[in-house]
């Protein structure tokens, strides 16, 4: 078959979250936006308790009535039962306002909802469209070669003048063109999960949220979802995964040992029947190391990935959309030059992945406590501890993703708090040299008359004051 050959202002590549909100959000502010989706949708994929930020960037893809309509779960927050210690709770609604919440998600319906919002935002949508190979020039991608799984002969070239990287664990721009991932040796994981009916959560958790359990050897999630039933899985480092799985002949069977063995996670399923096969992924964290670079940006899992204790993953999914939609519509807009919008997309994204990341090292070290938790929050947004509005509102505003809106909004440099992580000398995690920034890009993300960057001093007020909610418009989505 002849090659074909199309060109697009923005090329998106993969149609997780982060690529669909990506295109959506590009969409929405006119840019010509085409997405290639490698599987037909609705795809499987784990990964299902939604952190509070991704509702606001929601909202601005046009996509949250859609989510709302859907009946997905909502969710206020979450309950851990973590370590020695009695239980606790992260509730974003008792400590933001009845409007901050997310859904617990069976992400095959919602990939595709979000997938189909970016199609009716005005984006061109391919699915079953693998790109095989991105095309440069010099150091700036120009053309990516894809093939459809309708005709494989066939080579499509379509150029571009942006690409938004966003093919997931693939990583079709890092993992397969630079190679520049680092993994972290400390999370060197493995995740078994599987489905069970019925409701039981642990007493207390917020409405819809998900029970986060420790043991020993790693830790259970178990996540309420819609239709009476529950995602329970186990994490565990895989040197401990390879010596269990030879106790037994199955997944299935390593699975039911694993859920056997806490008290916690017995007693919650006791009676409820197992109503899928069991998955096993391994779950090892990455870092890569540009994020953004001429004429490309890396978003979600292409870019990073982090242990899923927090839930973090479409969080910085979403938030990675948000900033690349803004950091293109600006340099199209010649509102910036496109390396003061790089610098300003790896510095936000950086740290908050490096926040992230500190605060679930810090919580492997399970001995620490929740003073010792809520005080590294408390670093992590440079919050005094006499200003706190409670001791975890630290904690719980970066686990529903809300510092990282906030960060963006205002202008918030990353520098102070990621220095006050490594002063803090995190012996889990090396902080990377390059994690160490301090930009000061002096941009800050608008989201209104248009999205996009603002250049303007920078808010220098190193404490800011509790919120009420209402005052907020991004950390507060209605
Ligand atoms: C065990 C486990 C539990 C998790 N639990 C949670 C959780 O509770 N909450 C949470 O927020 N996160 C969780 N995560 C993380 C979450 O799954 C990811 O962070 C999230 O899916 C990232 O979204 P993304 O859009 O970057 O990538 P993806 O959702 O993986 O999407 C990438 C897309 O790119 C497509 N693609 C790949 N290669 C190509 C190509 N060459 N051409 C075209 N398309 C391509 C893929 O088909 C895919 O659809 C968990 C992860 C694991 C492993």
């Amino acid at each position: 078959m002849e090659p074909t050959t199309t060109s697009v202002k923005v090329l998106v590549i993969g149609g997780g979250p982060a690529g669909s909100l990506s295109a959506a959000l590009l969409a929405r502010a006119g840019v010509d936006v085409l997405l290639l989706e490698k599987e037909v949708f609705p795809r499987y994929h784990i990964g299902e308790a939604l952190a509070s930020s991704c509702r606001a960037v929601l909202e601005l893809a046009g996509a949250v009535e859609k989510v709302d309509e859907f009946g997905f779960m909502n969710k206020h927050g979450g309950l851990f039962r973590w370590g020695a210690e009695k239980d606790w709770c992260a509730d974003w609604t008792e400590m933001f306002g009845p409007e901050v919440r997310s859904w617990s998600v069976d992400r095959s319906e919602f990939d595709h909802l979000l997938l189909n919002n970016a199609s009716d935002q005005g984006a061109r949508v391919v699915q079953n469209a693998a790109v095989k190979r991105i095309v440069f020039e010099g150091d700036r991608p120009v053309a990516a070669e894809w093939v459809s799984g309708d005709a494989p002969d066939q080579l499509h070239t379509t150029s571009f003048d942006y690409v938004v990287d966003a093919s997931g664990r693939a990583g079709v721009l890092t993992a397969q063109h630079f190679r520049n991932r680092t993994r972290h040796e400390v999370f060197r994981n493995v995740a078994i999960w599987g489905y069970w009916d019925g409701e039981e959560l642990l007493p207390d958790t917020p409405q819809g949220g998900s029970n986060i359990i420790s043991s020993p050897d790693g830790w259970y999630w178990v996540i309420p979802l819609r239709g009476g039933r529950r995602s329970v899985g186990f994490v565990m480092h895989e040197t401990a995964f390879r010596e269990r799985r030879r106790d037994h002949d199955s997944l299935e069977g390593l699975l039911t040992a694993l859920v056997e063995e806490s008290d916690t996670v017995r007693s919650l399923l006791d009676g409820d029947t197992r109503i899928s096969d069991a998955k096993v992924e391994q779950d090892y964290s990455y870092v890569s190391a540009d994020f953004c670079g001429p004429g490309y940006f890396v978003a979600g899992d292409a870019a990073c990935f982090l242990d899923p204790l927090l839930s973090s993953g479409v969080h910085l999914a979403s938030y990675s959309a948000l900033l690349a939609a803004a950091s293109i519509v600006a340099v199209l807009d010649g509102e910036v030059a496109e390396s003061e919008a790089n610098a300003f997309y790896e510095s936000l994204y950086r740290h908050s992945y490096t926040r992230m990341l500190a605060m679930v090292a810090r919580m492997y070290d399970q001995y620490q406590g929740q003073a010792g938790y809520f005080w590294l929050a408390q670093k992590l947004t440079g919050t005094p501890a006499e200003q706190a509005i409670t001791p975890n509102a630290a904690f719980v505003e970066i686990v529903g993703g809300i510092s990282d809106l906030y960060d963006a909004q205002h202008g918030r440099g990353p520098a102070e708090s990621t220095a006050a992580a490594n002063e803090d000398n995190l012996h889990l995690v090396e902080l990377l040299p390059r994690d160490l920034y301090d930009t000061d890009s002096q941009l800050r993300l608008v989201t209104s008359p248009r999205l996009g960057l603002r250049r303007e001093q920078a808010d220098t007020a190193r404490v800011r004051p509790p919120r009420p909610a209402a005052d907020a418009d991004l950390t507060t989505s209605r």
